[in-house]
């Protein structure tokens, strides 16, 4: 079964909007088992928009559309594809109820023109699904075995609709018309191995055409590998990839910190609540990213005792006890420095581990001796009586700098976690 995804918007064009939906799209039909041969991009242009549909109607056998359901005059994808394929469009009385109750819950007065909302094809033509986290419902088109879904641009009211209505429906549909392999993946979450070497140690799982392939992707700090597993049956794919799995966490080790969804800081976070752990933060080069980060994560005040920004080096003497002489001595960006630090912060919030962070992330302020994207780090454990630290060149720019400097200081968290508090 052939698919083609169509973005219709024209910020999307402009580079106004990342287009993150067709992403998102692309991943639910590789998961049915779709093959994708295309992705477009199209403008709010009646015209265009015809034709493109029309174009990959030609070629495949679903085709999804996302953006241009609103309720404005550009909003076009609607009556556009209903034009191409001849389908009238009907107003849904149960589609009409939940705008109406959309509206009424927010206290807003309904306007006129979100009328149009409620158009969804006529019932022996196709079929919609309600949207229950905005207005746009989701609207299927079925001309012969081809069909066109409509999906609202909003990226977090297409999700919902991919999730509650489009995958049953197109498993329905792929089990109706006998085909469909499944395709699955399992993402592996790695840090502290660099792209070269990682892929050095797992080349020959990564080569082509086997099944399940082997993939690396390198972000800054991480790398991760993507299983990839094609079959007539998910569990027939889970089985493949099972193996692969374990291959490589045979191979990699602790260098593994999760897997598909799983952010670092959220690994982190789980580890210091089943510890019962207390944390507190001590950042000079990052300046609260780590604190960011970990705040990002639900229940981070079970775990997170307080983090402290400390970019002086008053704030490092006054906030932190760091010795004048040490600073003086060492600078601050030193590992000296980054154990005054861990064991200042530990101690004045009275937590079970300090966490510090100093370097220097550029552009400026680097030397010889003390070159941009050093860092120093350390982790004091009171409970554990142990200092660990750390010292790390990593390259890029400021904005890089500091990304990996939070990561590798996450990853001793979690490594330190792994090690003493299991
Ligand atoms: P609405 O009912 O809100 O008008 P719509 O279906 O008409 O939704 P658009 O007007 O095209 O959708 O886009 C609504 C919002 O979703 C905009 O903020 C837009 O930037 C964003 N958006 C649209 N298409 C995409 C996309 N492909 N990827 C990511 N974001 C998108
Ligand atoms: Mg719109």
């Amino acid at each position: 079964m052939k698919a083609e995804i169509i973005s219709v918007g024209t910020e999307l064009l402009l580079g106004q909007t990342v287009d993150t939906n067709a992403a998102h799209i692309a991943r639910s039909l590789a998961g049915l088992g779709f093959s994708l041969y295309r992705k477009t991009t199209v403008g709010d242009n009646r015209a265009r928009l015809a034709t493109v549909v029309r174009e990959a109607l030609e070629r495949a056998d679903v085709v999804i559309t996302s953006g241009g359901l609103g309720p404005t005059e550009d909003d076009l994808t609607k009556e556009t594809v209903a034009e191409v394929l001849g389908i009238h469009l009907v107003e849904s009385p149960e589609v009409l109820s939940d705008i109406e109750g959309f509206f009424a819950s927010r206290g807003t007065r309904m306007t006129a023109n979100n009328r149009k909302q409620a158009l969804v094809p006529e019932p022996s033509s196709g079929t919609f699904f309600r949207n229950a986290v905005g207005t746009a419902p989701a609207v299927v088109f079925e001309s012969g075995k081809k069909r066109v879904i409509c999906l609202p641009g909003v990226p977090r009211e297409m999700a919902y609709l991919i999730n509650s209505g489009v995958e049953p429906y197109l498993r329905a549909y792929l089990t109706r018309n006998g085909a469909g392999e499944v395709i699955v993946s399992r993402i592996i979450r790695t840090i502290g191995i660099g792209e070269a070497s990682l892929e050095e140690r797992i080349l020959d799982l990564a080569c082509e055409g086997v099944n399940p392939t082997v993939a690396i992707y390198a972000s800054e700090g991480e790398c991760q590998i993507r299983v990839t597993a094609c079959a007539r049956e998910e569990k027939e794919a889970w089985m493949l990839i099972e193996p692969v799995e374990r291959e490589l966490e045979a191979r990699l080790g602790r260098s593994i910190y999760g897997y598909d969804d799983d952010t670092l800081e959220g690994v982190v976070a789980r580890r210091l609540i089943s510890a019962g752990a207390r944390l507190s933060v001590a950042e000079s080069c990052t300046g609260g990213l780590i604190c960011g980060m970990l705040t990002g994560v639900p229940g981070s005040s079970s775990f997170l005792e307080r983090g402290i920004v400390t970019y002086s080096n008053s704030a490092k003497r006054d906030e932190l006890g760091v010795d004048e002489s040490t600073l003086r001595v060492h600078g601050a960006v030193s590992r000296e420095t980054a154990v005054e630090m861990a064991c200042g912060v530990v101690r004045t919030a009275r937590a079970d581990l300090g966490l510090s962070v100093t370097g220097i992330a550029g552009p400026g302020g680097g030397s010889a001796d003390k070159p941009v994207g050093l860092v120093y780090f350390c982790l004091a454990d009171t409970e554990k009586t142990s200092v660990i630290t750390a010292r790390m060149m990593f390259g890029g720019d400021r904005r890089s700098v500091r990304t990996r400097a939070c990561k590798f200081g996450l990853d001793l968290l979690r490594r330190h976690l792994e090690d003493a508090w299991t």
